[in-house]
């Protein structure tokens, strides 16, 4: 009696219910991976997601091999090749993990019609990519959340589910052939300080942390210098570390920096059950419908600009360098970018977000895109005419200005304040600079925003 365990997005072995299920009720049992050609058809498969999915893949294949087993990985129409793989290990089940996308959920619905017209039985589990999975608290009158706050308290009252232990043992039947394993050497266009993936480096990552970082989290989160967040998104977004786990063991750590802690990884559940309620929110307008954003063709120099990172505000063109050069934006600098492209800069999140989600290694849809709802207004942030003004917060959260400087070499001597306005350095100083002025004086694009934004009220 055999089970195929399907991997998506939680590639690990500790706590992996599925798996757990799957060894309680079979004798065997074929740990599958699928690169899904959907997925790269999407544009999704993008090189940095690439690059760390293969570490993944590799690190999950080296621990089930210590376990007796091995991964089995195929390539092609997700359906299909699961069902490939049940024939061929003639198992009657099917288990895989919830995810909150649309298009999850339909493929979701096409491998469970093929299984079962076909005599098998597909089960997907709940709480193994989020902690508090969607639909488990909701508020009286609506199957979603909108708003943080109140979703946060009645999150915070759940206590997720024990931890399940990493299998000892995992037998595979050796009929069910894979394909080579994808190596990251493969992958051209990667960034070139992209983080190493895989659920032994997540889990070393999270002790270092713990030592080292989590304590003083709630102080330092914001600090774009010190860089003393815990860089775990990369590890949840792929799964190898467990949402479930990370919150009992920030639990059981305790103190205002693991609570701090504990309360961002319930705004990663909070995006999942609004996507999952509304998934046409990773495309639409979530709350405020909003249709005045400049064209395309209007702003196509701006976009530049911001994508390249020299639109002569230094920490903007810090952090847009810095997306390109690790896959990965600290939070404070992905709020002042964002809100400086669709608030000061006036252009549509879309363009803002498949930027981001073409380089971020943990490139979500659901934090994505409902983050940069969030910023734009057209989201879920209750205050949506908030501006970050990106002068006022580079002198805040980078007061010595090491933050420009390290991406900016432009800038590198440069003091603060002026680091932050360089266009205020004397005339033959900011001559000197090789770095561009600004693509608009922040005025313009506020006056911009509340022009329109007066004429949406
Ligand atoms: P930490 O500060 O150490 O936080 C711990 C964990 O909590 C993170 O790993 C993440 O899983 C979760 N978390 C933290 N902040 C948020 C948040 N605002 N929303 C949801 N979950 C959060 N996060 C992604 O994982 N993928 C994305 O594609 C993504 N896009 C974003 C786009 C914009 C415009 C903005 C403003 C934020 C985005 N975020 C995204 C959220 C956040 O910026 C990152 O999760 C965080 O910077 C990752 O760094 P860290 O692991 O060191 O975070």
């Amino acid at each position: 009696h055999v089970s195929v365990v399907l991997f998506t997005s939680d590639l690990r072995l500790h706590d992996h219910p599925p798996l757990r299920a799957a060894l309680d009720s079979a004798d065997a049992v074929v740990p599958l991976f699928v690169r899904d050609r959907a997925v790269a058809e999407a544009g999704f498969a993008t090189p940095n997601r690439s690059a760390f999915l293969a570490d993944c893949l590799a690190d999950l294949d080296a621990s089930l091999r210590e376990r007796g087993g091995r991964l089995v990985v195929r390539s092609g129409d997700l359906v299909e090749e699961v069902c490939r793989a049940v024939t061929e290990a003639d198992a009657d089940e099917v288990h895989m993990s919830a995810e909150p996308s649309r298009f999850a959920a339909l493929r979701e619905e096409r491998l469970r019609a093929a299984l079962e017209a076909d005599g098998r039985r597909l089960s997907v589990h709940d709480a193994v990519t989020a902690a508090v999975p969607p639909g488990e608290v909701t508020p009286a009158a609506s199957d979603h959340f909108a708003v943080f706050t109140p979703y946060y308290r009645r999150w915070a009252q759940v206590r997720p589910r024990a931890v399940v232990a990493a299998p000892r043992r995992v037998p595979v039947p050796d009929r069910v052939k894979g394909e080579p394993l994808p190596a990251r050497g493969e992958v051209a266009g990667v960034s070139p300080a992209l983080p190493a993936g895989g659920e032994s480096e997540g889990r070393k990552r999270v002790t270092a942390y713990w030592r080292r970082g989590l304590d003083a989290y709630d102080d330092t989160r914001d600090d774009l210098a010190a860089d003393a967040t815990s860089r775990l998104s990369a590890h949840l977004h792929f799964g190898v570390l467990s949402p479930v786990e990370l919150v009992h063991r920030a639990r059981r750590h305790g103190g205002p920096g693991a609570e701090a802690f504990v309360r961002q990884l319930a705004w990663r559940d909070f995006h999942r059950q609004v996507l999952a309620a509304r998934p046409d929110a990773a495309h639409a307008d979530y709350r405020t419908k909003h249709d005045r954003w400049r064209s395309e063709r209007a702003a196509k120099a701006d976009i530049e600009a911001w994508r390249e990172g020299r639109t002569g505000y230094p920490v903007i063109d810090a952090a847009m360098r810095q997306l390109r050069h690790e896959g990965w934006m600290h939070n404070r600098a992905r709020l002042l970018t964002a809100c400086f492209l669709t608030k000061t800069l006036y252009v549509d999140w879309r363009i803002g977000a498949a930027h981001f989600l073409y380089w971020l290694v943990d490139g979500d849809v659901a934090n994505n895109q409902l983050n940069w709802q969030w910023v734009a207004g057209t989201g879920a942030d209750t205050r949506p005419n908030r501006v970050l003004n990106p002068v006022t917060q580079s002198k805040r959260y980078d007061p010595d200005g090491a933050y420009v400087r390290r991406w900016v070499p432009e800038l590198d001597r440069v003091d603060a304040p002026a680091v932050h306005e360089p266009w205020k350095l004397p005339r033959a100083d900011r001559a000197a600079l090789d770095y561009p002025d600004p693509v608009i004086g922040l005025s313009d694009g506020l006056c911009r925003f509340r022009r329109a934004r007066d004429l949406r009220n």
